[in-house]
């Protein structure tokens, strides 16, 4: 680091207009703090986790785990087929029907709350883990990820004893053997979130995690062994969709929960339909972030760069669409461009690094799609002029202005860090123009007024809406979509709800 530079908050000084800024590596640079790994232990292959066991898949079928910010080869993954999750689907249900559903509600509370203590014993290395196989900057996975995985054990463990006063007056049930699907973005995150509601709720469950994050899904099967769930109750399965399409199908499922794209959402909506399976689906999102003239403004800029970078904008709720008011969106703009020009992207092992690598080639090459589409629109394209490593899969903060509400980019999921800006004259046009989309899932507003934000958080369409703050998340409040972003609510008692029948 140079001289005279100590923290972070010099460096908006040293870029108080984009005109004339330098990159990072020009003007100042951080002493690499790369987070050790040493204490780290990965095996070079990992099996399927049934009944309580590691066994072989019986393809006998392996697959790689690429760190992508390295390209290297973590482990080989074992990839299920119908047969496995056969196996799998058996002992869940042998499980739930000889112990786990019998049994009473502390008792499973105790099982519960042990795992989110080894969960908080073994933090470093999970937090290490999911940022080598996601690429995430260790900052999330150590302070966002793996704390909140935690804590949803936690809460739903409190949980467990209380279900006879989750529906005063009526009896709740649990229901079964579930069948859960998580996707790449917020791996050992999705795995607590489908699996603590599940087990308090008195069933049995088969996750299986996406095909380019599996290892911390399968370092919690080792938690769930320490912390000794009779065999059965939790079984997790890797592989790729063939594996989660034989979950979904498989008839003695009583549950399906999802979390994943809106296409593939809706090949499980009709896989399942007009079977007695129950359903959550938490799918795709396009979030409009919307700052009012008399916002905060630094303050907005800071949560709509988190809303959209966070996680290289990996996030179904990232703030992908920003509605300015227009007397402030010259401002806004280049307050932005500034900030953007002083984001760190590289090792996410770092713990100075704010974006980290994208999760896959294939997502890189979507996000670089989306880019040319957005400029054969004619979108105007600024991104920030920091250096990106020349290995594994990287890119650049960028923001697009000059769109219009018929642009893909504005429509279209992209899943990468690619903010469109839109300015707006009033409340009404805002609503209009941030509802007028197939999505529902989040949202943001920065305004001075409480009763503007009581306005528009009552007519916005979307599941979650953050106010004067962004992508932030409670084991207690209820997350989920409104219209092709999803069906049902994970988290609270809202997340209890669909693990259970309810007999008046
Ligand atoms: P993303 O676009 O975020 O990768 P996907 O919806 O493709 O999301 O994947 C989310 C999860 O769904 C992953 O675990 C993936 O393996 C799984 N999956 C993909 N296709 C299917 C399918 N047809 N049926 C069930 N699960 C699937």
């Amino acid at each position: 680091m140079k001289k005279g530079v100590t923290k972070k908050d010099d460096r908006k000084i040293k870029f108080d207009s984009v005109k004339g800024s330098k990159s990072l590596g020009e003007s100042w640079e951080y002493a690499p703090a790369p987070e050790s790994k040493d204490h780290v232990r990965l095996e070079k292959k990992y099996d399927l986790f049934i009944d309580g066991k590691f066994v072989s898949p019986s393809s006998g079928k392996y697959f790689d785990s690429i760190n992508p910010a390295t390209e290297g080869k973590l482990s080989e993954i074992a990839e299920a087929n119908a047969k496995d999750v056969d196996k799998a689907v058996q002992a869940a249900r042998n499980a739930y029907n000889g112990v786990w559903g019998k049994m009473a509600g502390k008792e499973r509370a105790k099982y519960i709350y042990r795992i989110a203590r080894i969960m908080q014993e073994r933090a470093r290395e999970l937090a290490v883990i999911e940022s080598m196989d996601g690429g995430k900057p260790i900052r999330e996975s150590r302070d966002i990820d793996i704390p909140l995985a935690a804590a949803r054990f936690f809460y739903y463990a409190g949980w467990a004893d209380k279900i006879d006063y989750a529906v005063p007056g009526a009896k709740a049930n649990s229901l079964g053997v579930a069948g859960q699907i998580i996707p790449w973005n917020f791996p050992l995150l999705m795995a607590a979130w489908k699996i603590a509601p599940a087990l308090a709720a008195g069933n049995t469950v088969v996750l299986k995690p996406a095909e380019t994050t599996s290892l911390t899904a399968l370092k919690l099967a080792e938690i769930i062994r320490e912390a000794d769930l009779p065999p059965g109750v939790v079984n997790i399965i890797t592989g790729a969709g063939a594996t989660g399409a034989a979950l979904v199908n498989h008839p003695d499922i009583n549950k399906i929960a999802f979390t994943g794209s809106t296409d593939v959402g809706k090949i499980i909506q009709k896989a399942i339909a007009g079977t007695k399976k129950k359903y959550t689906l938490e799918l795709g999102g396009k979030a409009a972030n919307i700052i009012f003239e008399d916002a905060a403004i630094d303050q907005a800029v800071e949560g709509i760069i988190n809303g959209i970078f966070f996680n290289q904008g990996h996030v179904c709720c990232a703030g992908s669409r920003l509605f300015v008011q227009e007397s402030v969106a010259k401002t806004v703009i280049r307050k932005l461009k500034d900030r953007m020009e002083t984001l760190i992207v590289g090792d996410p092992l770092d713990k100075n690094t704010d974006i980290g690598a994208i999760n896959s080639k294939d997502q890189l090459e979507k996000i670089k799609k989306y880019i040319k589409i957005g400029v054969n629109e004619g979108g105007e394209m600024y991104q920030a002029n920091c250096p990106i490593p020349s290995k594994g899969f990287f890119y650049r903060p960028t923001l697009f202005t000059n769109v219009s509400q018929s642009s893909r980019i504005v429509s279209e999921e992209i899943f990468g860090p690619v903010l469109a800006i839109q300015t707006f004259r009033t409340v009404e046009e805002v609503i209009e123009k941030a509802n007028n989309i197939p999505y529902g899932l989040s949202g943001g507003v920065w305004t001075d007024k409480g009763s503007k934000i009581f306005k528009v958080t009552s007519q916005l369409r979307a599941g979650v809406i953050w106010a004067n703050t962004y992508n932030k998340f409670d084991p207690t409040s209820p997350f989920g979509g409104y219209k092709e972003s999803g069906v049902g609510r994970e988290g609270g008692l809202h997340g209890l709800m669909p693990y259970l029948t309810i007999q008046n």
